[in-house]
């Protein structure tokens, strides 16, 4: 990690100079009971990611003012951009604002803006706030003060004369989230001059973790370029972070590379990608599911709007619906058995056929933990896809608890068709596509 430059004691204005690493204290007993999930980190790395600032360190405190204080002191001497969240509010147990001021050695005072604030919410609701309750209208001395546009804490940021600086944000995540885009976000964005650090990511699909990497180390990297790699059900993120001039051509390396196996550079889902292409190309898609029981229908219409592109579904788990439902012979499944390439198939453009969609996709498998052979274990599901012109189905072969295939399956039913409407075959055309390495990115 690069330390920050030195730089010169200045008024206690915002620098022009860019911000080089952030970190987050988040503030409150119940995140660290298991009581309530810490949000913040995850929604400020995202926005100072945004604006190329490093967010390097959370810490999660209790309700303690001496802890506060001191890892406030602490984080001062690491970091140019500090936030700390939680215990704002009325109660006892609400004493960031003093903890901090201490931290920094001032003091708090009442602020009229946000005293009048305060009074005007409880003017609305025809109520007298008591003194524990006007407390909230309190402000380290100095601060710069943002008015909460959704409850009565104001926000407050505070510059140090090393033009370090350090804002206390409310702990409820509506009233972060509505100060976030009122005040923090147009802050950042006055800031001046942004570091030269740009993100760029890839979601893969297809390809395990360890392969990727070893393409990536075997390409070679630019110096100053740092990469992520994390694991998707089903895909690999790819993350790439430095300078603009130094990922252009990593950017064009991958999108060559991977050229058929790219999803996005957005980190969207698959199902959010189709939602995308069949929008666009106003057509429409049915699902036949055995083994998955409704979940690739599940997954594709948690996307809003899916209306405008799903038609419908059938739960095919009796080999009887199989039949009626959706015309798959009785012979075949005699000889060849549920689980098996000609039936997931036949399920696929049976479902095209009955609800007359330009797109019918198909799972057929054995989820587990009973049902295997050593002809067809647990973990082996085929996905069929059918279109106008074909039909195509994929074997998988999977490691993994009941649910862990299911998933698997909804997962890989759903970049079949995606590979099938966007026309990119190349693995599925390729027979390797049967040994695909599916450990790495087993959830
Ligand atoms: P209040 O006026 O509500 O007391 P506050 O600024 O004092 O606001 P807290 O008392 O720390 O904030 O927390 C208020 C609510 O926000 C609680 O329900 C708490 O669980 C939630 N909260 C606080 N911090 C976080 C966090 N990091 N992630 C998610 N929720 C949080
Ligand atoms: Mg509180």
């Amino acid at each position: 990690m690069t330390s920050p430059p030195p730089r010169p004691a200045g008024a206690q204005t915002d620098s022009p100079r860019p911000c080089f690493s952030a970190e987050v204290i988040a503030t409150g007993a119940e995140l660290l009971q298991g009581r309530t999930l810490n949000r913040h980190g995850y929604t400020l790395g995202g926005l100072l990611t945004a604006f190329g600032i490093p967010l390097v360190r959370e810490t999660v405190l209790p309700d303690d003012p001496q802890r506060i204080t001191a890892v406030t002191a602490e984080a001062l001497t690491r970091a140019d951009l500090v936030f700390v969240t939680g215990g704002l509010g009325p109660t006892d147990d609400d004493l960031t604002r003093e903890a901090v001021a201490e931290a920094l050695g001032k003091t708090v005072v009442s602020d009229p803006e946000a005293d009048a604030h305060l009074q005007a919410y409880f003017d609305r609701i025809e109520r007298q706030p008591t003194p524990a309750q006007r407390r909230q209208a309190k402000v380290i001395a100095g601060a710069r003060v943002f008015m909460n546009p959704v409850g009565i804490a104001p926000g407050q940021c505070v510059t140090t004369e090393d033009q370090r600086h350090v804002w206390l944000l409310p702990g409820p995540p509506r009233e972060l989230q509505g100060l976030l885009e009122s005040a923090v976000q147009p802050w950042l964005t006055q800031l001046g001059e942004r570091p030269d650090r740009h993100v760029r990511l890839f979601r893969i699909l297809g390809h395990s973790e360890s392969r990727v990497q070893e393409a990536v180390l075997a390409h070679g990297v630019p110096e100053g370029v740092e990469i992520a790699y994390c694991a998707r059900p089903g895909s690999v993120e790819l993350r790439f972070t430095g300078p603009q001039r130094q990922l252009s051509p990593m950017v064009d390396w991958v999108r060559e590379h991977y050229a058929d196996d790219v999803l996005n550079e957005t980190g969207e889902p698959v199902e959010v990608e189709l939602g995308h292409l069949l929008t666009a190309r106003k057509e429409t898609v049915a699902t036949a599911e055995s083994c998955t029981a409704g979940g690739i229908a599940e997954r594709l219409t948690d996307v809003p709007g899916s209306s405008a592109y799903v038609a419908g579904g059938i739960i095919a788990y009796a080999n009887e619906v199989k039949i009626r439902e959706l015309g798959v012979s009785e012979a075949i499944l005699a000889e060849q058995g549920a689980v098996s390439e000609p039936v997931a198939a036949q399920m696929a453009a049976g479902v095209r056929e009955k609800f007359n969609t330009d797109w019918g996709i198909s799972i057929t498998g054995i989820a587990g933990p009973g049902g295997g052979s050593s002809e067809k274990p647990v973990g082996l599901f085929y996905v069929g896809t059918a279109g106008k012109n074909q039909v195509r189905v994929t074997r998988y072969q999977v490691n993994g608890n009941r649910a862990q295939i299911r998933d698997h399956g909804i997962q890989r039913a759903l970049e079949c068709l995606w590979r099938e409407v966007v026309d990119r075959q190349s693995l599925a055309d390729n027979p390797s596509v049967r040994d695909r390495d599916c450990r790495a990115t087993a959830p």
